[in-house]
């Protein structure tokens, strides 16, 4: 097994930097990694991908707003541990600066979940603006982060409401099944309703096929099916079903830290390059 502890074969030949456009306060880009269908590779996409990130030396962080808290889990924080977790910026004020956690990722910082986020969805129905909290938390003190990744549970409740009304961007993981467009037109109703309510600046960055099986028909049925449907949005890197994928959360890890020449970790640095591309960021060589 091939492990990348040290950075030295991540680096590209040709050392890259990436812009992103920054607002006048530098302000983070906030991505909102969404979609309430369950199992369709969010989180790994929200691990994987901000890991790449974080390799292409983009300061990320990435928030994990799911109540499963496996974000947090497949970065090798245990919430029986006790860490500080999100609720405290969704209902209490703190803030998200102040709860990030270091990954074993250089660059990499996230603020973890517990299973008592489930509260939240009852709780923020009590509290003032209730979806605008964790964009109140993120205002409220720079995070250091140049992109803020948030992992949404598989629901368009408060919690996905938040990610959406704090994001200038939704990216949403589309898995390579039977029925993968099912319930995509109520997350575009949900995000053009965040638009018009709370957050007119909120775009559609892409879809990105996930656990893509190349040995299997169905796979590109759906990839055709959903680039027929957003020939525009779809990203050109596609997300292989790959067990490295799978296995690497349990060792607490991203998979291009478990085994960088996977197909899959190679997948998600390759999204990354598209992500950053898309964001108006350009490659240059120093
Ligand atoms: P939930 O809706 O429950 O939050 P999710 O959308 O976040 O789920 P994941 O947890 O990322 O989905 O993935 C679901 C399962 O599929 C996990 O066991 C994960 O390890 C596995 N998986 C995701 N993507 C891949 C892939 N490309 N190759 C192999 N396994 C994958
Ligand atoms: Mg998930």
């Amino acid at each position: 097994m091939k492990r990348a502890g040290g950075s030295g074969n991540l680096r590209p030949a040709e050392p890259k930097v990436f812009h992103v456009k920054r607002t006048d306060r530098q302000e983070p880009v906030v991505i909102a990694v969404a979609n309430q269908k369950g199992g369709v590779g969010k989180t790994t996409t929200a691990v994987n991908l901000a890991a790449s990130l974080a390799v292409l030396e983009v300061p990320t962080l990435l928030v994990d707003l799911d109540p499963q808290a496996n974000a947090g889990l497949a970065l090798g924080l245990d919430h029986r541990e006790g860490h500080r977790q999100v609720y405290e910026a969704l209902l209490q004020g703190v803030p998200l600066a102040d709860l990030a956690m270091p990954t074993e990722v250089p660059g990499l910082r996230i603020v973890p979940s517990h299973p008592d986020l489930v509260a939240a969805e009852v709780d923020l129905v009590e509290a003032d603006r209730p979806a605008l909290r964790l964009r109140e938390a993120l205002a409220a003190r720079e995070t250091g982060a140049r992109i803020v990744l948030v992992d949404c549970p598989p629901a368009l409740g408060f919690l996905t409401l938040n990610a959406l009304a704090a994001a200038r961007h939704v990216l949403i993981p589309v898995q390579s099944e039977f029925y993968a467009l099912e319930g995509l037109t109520r997350l575009l109703q949900t995000i053009r309703r965040t638009r018009e309510s709370w957050n007119p600046d909120l775009r559609l960055l892409g879809l990105v096929l996930t656990l893509f099986d190349k040995r299997n028909r169905l796979s590109f049925e759906v990839a055709d099916e959903v680039q027929r449907n957003f020939p525009t949005e779809v990203f050109q890197t596609r997300i292989p079903r790959n067990v490295r994928l799978a296995e690497s959360p349990s060792h607490g890890k991203p998979a291009l830290w478990f085994d960088v020449q996977s197909p899959g970790a190679q997948a998600y640095l390759a999204l990354a390059e598209e992500v950053l591309e898309r964001l108006g960021g350009r490659a240059r060589s120093e």
